[in-house]
């Protein structure tokens, strides 16, 4: 069956290989790639920046008023501003899921990222993406991979990018309370979609992970 607008949702906690994944697959077929997590990170800076209590729901969605996220040629803006480096520091891990869990910042996210599915081929990472977001999208994936391989991983990531004082143990459990905030939170948990395929990437390269997944795309429905 020919598709003329395909949409791909890919969903999966922090440090699947979710957008390491989707990034690929997005290229090699041609496709936007968006990473949703960014835009919940730029807002994360912008609270961390003007010293606001990320916890404080008022005043984050105050401060959301009056901040501009567009997401453009695979970089995130804050305000006008470039920050793809910056919402990748590890401060931002920290907070990022208590900003994620506040339903006003997650009505305006949804509708900016429904926006930019509108009009071209996507592929979508984040939490809700095949349950909330992009419920119709033609193919969903659900990435998952052992909370220690996810942690070696965002360990290696940050310390390849000089980051002072991380530690396996403190990023291990950094990743098991973002998986707690995000899989309990009341609006839009993190949870495998009943039509989403399982990808399991704990023992798999980056290339046999994007094998299976365009085996599955190909193959068609
Ligand atoms: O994917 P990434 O790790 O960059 O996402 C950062 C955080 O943003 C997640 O831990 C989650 O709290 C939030 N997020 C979300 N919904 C999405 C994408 C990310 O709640 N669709």
């Amino acid at each position: 069956m020919a598709i003329n607008h395909l949409i791909i949702a890919v969903d999966g906690p922090a440090g699947s290989g979710k957008s390491t994944l989707a990034r690929k697959i997005a290229d090699i077929l041609g496709m936007e790639y968006i990473d949703t997590g960014a835009m919940y990170r730029a807002l994360t800076l912008k609270v961390i920046e003007e010293g606001i209590d990320p916890t404080d729901e008022d005043d984050v969605l105050g401060l959301l008023e009056e901040t501009t996220i567009t997401y453009e040629n695979n970089y995130i803006y804050l305000d006008g501003l470039e920050v793809d480096k910056k919402i990748r520091e590890n401060i931002i891990n920290k907070h990022v899921s208590d900003i994620a869990k506040i339903e006003g910042v997650r009505i305006k996210m949804v509708e900016l990222q429904r926006e930019l599915a509108r009009s071209d081929n996507v592929i979508m990472d984040g939490r809700d993406i095949g349950t909330v977001v992009l419920p119709d999208a033609n193919f969903k994936f659900f990435i998952v991979a052992s909370v220690e391989e996810r942690a070696r991983r965002r360990y290696r990531e940050l310390v390849d990018r000089g980051e002072p004082d991380i530690t396996y143990q403190g990023i291990l459990q950094g990743i098991k309370d973002r998986d707690r905030l995000d899989s309990t939170r009341q609006v839009a948990p993190l949870y495998k979609s009943p039509d989403a395929y399982e990808i399991d990437t704990t023992s798999k390269t980056v290339d046999e992970s994007v094998t299976e997944i365009l085996n599955i795309i190909r193959g068609g429905k």
